[in-house]
């Protein structure tokens, strides 16, 4: 198992836990056991099939999984199945058929969606102001409280007043 399978674990325990309390409620969690809506080799089974991207519609879960799931359920599995290990759409779409678009989108987009493919495109870099230390600007921008303009007219109004 990979870090991605080990997360998908992860992710489908919580989800279930919280399944089980919403559904049976807290006392089910304890008595019960978060199983009454998933069994451990469900999740297994799953993780295993995620990892070859096996499940990628209802379908494919009830089939390979063989767990009788309503399709509410089933749709909030295949949604944190594919948001930790994405299905490779760009291996099985054509690449000719949107010619102009492809040559300007298609790689990059492709592989912005694989961060395991791309790791650094999971990571959004952040502004921050070396002056003030506040994200979202840096320190040459008005927004900025240490903004010399700020500062100037603060020490203006004051100098106006007395
Ligand atoms: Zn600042």
């Amino acid at each position: 198992m990979g870090p991605q399978e080990y997360k998908l674990c992860e992710a489908l325990e919580d989800w279930r836990d919280e399944k089980t309390v919403e559904i049976y409620g807290c006392s089910h969690l304890i008595d019960l056991g978060p199983t009454v809506v998933m069994g451990d080799s469900v999740l297994d089974r799953i993780v295993d099939c995620a990892h070859f991207e096996k499940i990628k519609i209802i379908e494919d879960l009830r089939k390979e999984t063989h767990w009788s799931v309503n399709d509410n359920l089933a749709r909030e599995v295949i949604t944190i199945i594919h948001r930790i290990i994405p299905i490779s759409l760009y291996t099985t779409t054509p690449l000719q058929q949107h010619p102009l678009s492809n040559t300007v989108s298609a790689p990059n987009n492709g592989l912005a969606q694989h961060p395991a493919l791309n790791p650094s495109a999971g990571i959004k870099r952040v502004l921050r102001c070396s002056a003030c230390g506040q994200a979202g600007h840096n320190k040459c921008g008005r927004v900025c409280p240490m903004h010399p303009s700020w500062i100037s007219s603060a020490a203006g109004k004051e100098n106006n007043n007395s």
